[in-house]
């Protein structure tokens, strides 16, 4: 990776938007110091393998679905949430697989997505007449009116209940959660509409069979991969716009940290050879000398020799191995529609990282604009690399997309198309016009729009990205903030169980609804 004159702090030195103006530096740097010293959230392995599947969704091999919250809440780092949300996603992906024959690779906006881009950077408080600062999410303020100051320790929150969230779902997967024969358990039993029962027991049954068929056959136990069956990959994912926290959280793959999660080099066979030139044990040298492995042996010939070829060594390990950097904060960030200046500071965070990474593009992005973006973040032409997140709207995709492909086919950049139904489709109630929301129609209308304009340009629609929640209320009734789906919610129910702080998202029906839809789709 050419990463000339890159740093993990080198978009300090560039302009950004939507920055968070601390007022107790002395403060942040302690939070950041502290920050520094915390293990990493993810490994360099796990997020590796990620880019790889996305090399498979890039060439139509496999099927990306992202999707949770707008923005997570500490206090929704919870159990039942977090298995909500779970449920949700891996219900989708089995029923999206099961339609499509694809393998789909999941990943979910969770243990990390707090922090909030913002159109205004105050808003106004009717009751006393005066403008506040507005909020920006859990890692940076609260929601409570009196709570807008920016806090440093809520970066330290943000880690925390990262891990906690994170934590849970490993422990979930590797306790069997999505073992394909518990499904039906899912927090399904809410569900009320029996169409969706029936739709969604047709599909279970179809995919045990033909697990059971596959294990007899092939006399395979479980399988940890896409679409096994004790457990399955999930990913990670947040907006990577708070960049002193994915500073702090962004380590070289050669330090100390890293060194035990690395992937090992698919050149080197010699496994007696680190990687680290500080660190060169050659095979039995060090059984010879337990204590001091380089100690020099007397004969100078002998010397001379073992000191050539320790740096022959070195030399291959250079040129073998370049370092690089990771994100451990997550598998997977993006940069959102208002931090992608192509001169900025999040696009320079981002041109050092391995991570995979999202860049959303919407009616704003100029077609060559995306050429000179990919060419900053991915000038090794790494196929998965970058995922371009488009979110123009079920009534601009016609007039945008197929200009912004004309401008990627014409480059040798193999990238992830994926289709973000949710944020060019914001509007607000009629009944509440102080609450957004999103029509079922629209998310619907754009996916399969989209997929129609890639069909025509020879290019794949890849993945879809998604802000849903199996979230219930303690009725057990799903959230209502998006109309319409086969439960047929209109404007006049969104109050009833409304409960985003942010954008709306699709429930649990609903997005089960997509699902479906996006299985015939998939599958004609
Ligand atoms: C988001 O994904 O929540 C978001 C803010 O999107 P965008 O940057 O596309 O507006
Ligand atoms: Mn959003």
């Amino acid at each position: 990776m050419s990463t000339k004159d890159w740093s993990p702090s080198s978009w300090r030195e560039k302009p950004i938007a939507q920055d968070v103006i601390y007022q107790d530096k002395a403060h942040l740097e302690k939070v950041l110091t502290k920050l520094r010293r915390l293990p990493p959230l993810v490994s360099p392995v796990e997020i590796d393998r990620l880019r790889s599947q996305l090399a498979d969704v890039a060439t139509g091999k496999a099927f990306l679905l992202q999707g949770g919250d707008c923005a997570e809440l500490f206090d929704d780092c919870s159990s039942d949430p977090i298995e909500h949300k779970l449920s949700l996603i891996l219900l989708m992906s089995l029923i999206i697989l099961h339609g499509s024959r694809l393998p789909v690779v999941r990943i979910a906006r969770i243990a990390g997505q707090y922090a909030k881009p913002r159109s205004k950077p105050t808003e106004m408080v009717k009751v006393e007449k005066k403008e506040i600062l507005s909020f920006r999410g859990d890692n940076v303020n609260g929601y409570d009116k009196a709570d807008r100051n920016p806090d440093p320790e809520r970066l330290l929150g943000a880690y925390f209940h990262s891990t906690a969230t994170l934590n849970y779902i490993r422990t979930l997967l590797l306790s069997g959660f999505a073992n394909l024969h518990k499904p039906l358990d899912w927090s399904f039993s809410h569900v009320r509409s029996p169409e969706i029962h029936k739709a969604f027991s047709a599909v279970i049954e179809s995919l045990q069979d033909s697990l059971d068929f596959m294990k007899v056959a092939t006399g395979a136990v479980g399988g940890g991969e896409r679409g096994g069956m004790e457990t399955v990959d999930l990913f990670t994912s947040h907006e990577a716009l708070l960049l002193e926290y994915e500073e702090a959280l962004t380590r070289s793959d050669q330090g100390s940290t890293a060194r035990s999660f690395s992937p090992p080099s698919s050149k080197t066979s010699t496994p007696a050879v680190s990687r680290s030139v500080s660190q060169i044990r050659v095979g039995t040298t060090s059984e010879t000398y337990p204590h001091s492995p380089v100690r020099p042996p007397k004969s100078p010939k002998l010397t001379e020799s073992i000191q050539n070829s320790f740096s022959d060594l070195r030399l291959e390990n250079h040129a073998k191995k370049a370092e690089k950097w990771y994100n451990t904060s997550a598998h997977f960030i993006w940069i959102g529609d208002r931090t992608r200046q192509l001169d900025g500071a999040h696009v320079e965070y981002f041109r050092g990282i391995a991570n995979p990474i999202g860049i959303k593009t919407g009616p704003s992005m100029k077609p060559e604009e995306i050429v000179r973006i990919l060419n900053i973040v991915n000038p090794d032409r790494i196929p998965g690399k970058v995922t371009l997140i488009g979110r123009y709207g079920a009534d601009k995709v016609d007039q945008f997309l197929p200009a912004h492909i004309d401008a990627v086919k014409a480059t040798d950049h193999v990238v992830v198309w994926q289709c973000d139904a949710m944020h060019g489709n914001t509007k607000s109630s009629t009944t509440d016009p102080s609450l957004k929301t999103r029509h079922f129609v629209d998310v619907i209308t754009e996916i399969t729009k989209s997929m129609a304009i890639h069909r025509e340009k020879g290019t794949i629609l890849g993945g879809v990205h998604l802000e849903l929640t199996g979230e219930v209320n303690e009725e057990g009734y799903s959230v209502t903030e998006c109309i319409g789906g086969s439960m047929e919610l209109e404007d006049k129910d969104l109050s009833f169980n409304y409960r985003t702080h942010c954008d709306p998202r699709l429930n649990f029906e609903q997005g089960l609804d997509v699902a479906f839809l996006l299985a015939d789709h998939l599958r004609s």
